[in-house]
C-alpha cells in the first residue's frame, strides 16, 4: 500500500517562483509515487540569522511505495540538481528547501531523519500550506484547523494566481 507523504518546499533565491514550479513537477516524476496535490503559494519572512530575501513556500502531497529514508534521498536530489549546494550557513539562503514533513502516521527519529518535521507544529509557513491540502489531518490530538488558529501569520502573505492552477 502507497503512504501518504507531505512535503514542505521553499525557496528564496534564484527565482523562486521558477525554482517552487519546477519543484512541484520534478515531485511529480519521483519513481514509485504519485503526486496527490499541491497547495497554494505564500510569501515569508526568512528566519535565522542571515539578512536575506522573502522566501516563497508551499506545500504538497505524494502517495509513494517508496520507504521513507529514500524518500528524503529523492527530495535531497531534486534539491542538488536545481542548484541546492549544502553549506555552513544554518537557515541561509537557498534556491530549494524540500522537507518531508509527515510519513503517513509514522514517527522517525534517525541521524537522517525526524518525522513529523520539528518545525512542523511552530511555522506558520508550513502549518498553512500544509492547511490547505490537509485539512483533515490530526497532529498530537489537534485538527490542523485549531493548530492553524494557535499559530499567528503576520510574517505570512498568501500570493493568489502566481502559478497556474494544478501542479
Ligand atoms: P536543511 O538544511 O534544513 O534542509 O536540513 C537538511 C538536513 O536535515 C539533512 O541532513 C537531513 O538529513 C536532515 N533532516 C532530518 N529530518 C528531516 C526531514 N524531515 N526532512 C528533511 N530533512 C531532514
Amino acid at each position: 500500500m502507497p503512504v501518504r507523504a507531505y512535503v514542505g518546499i521553499g525557496s528564496n533565491q534564484q527565482n523562486p517562483l521558477l525554482q517552487i514550479r519546477n519543484a512541484l513537477a520534478a515531485l511529480g516524476r519521483i519513481r514509485q509515487t504519485e503526486f496527490v496535490s499541491r497547495s497554494r503559494l505564500y510569501m515569508s519572512s526568512a528566519m535565522g540569522p542571515v539578512d536575506q530575501p522573502d522566501f516563497i513556500n508551499a506545500a504538497a502531497s505524494l502517495d509513494t511505495r517508496l520507504d521513507a529514508h529514500t524518500l528524503l534521498s529523492e527530495l535531497q536530489s531534486i534539491e542538488r540538481r536545481q542548484g541546492r549546494v549544502r553549506g555552513s550557513v544554518r537557515w541561509g539562503p537557498r534556491p530549494l528547501d524540500l522537507d518531508l514533513l509527515l510519513y503517513g502516521d509514522e514517527q522517525i527519529a534517525t541521524d537522517k531523519l525526524t518525522v513529523p518535521h520539528p518545525g512542523l507544529l511552530t511555522r506558520s509557513f508550513v502549518l498553512h500550506p500544509l492547511h490547505d491540502i490537509a485539512p483533515d489531518l490530526r497532529l498530537g490530538g489537534r485538527t490542523l484547523p485549531e493548530l492553524v488558529e494557535c499559530l499567528p501569520a503576520d510574517d505570512l502573505q498568501l500570493l493568489e494566481n502566481e502559478v497556474s492552477p494544478g501542479r
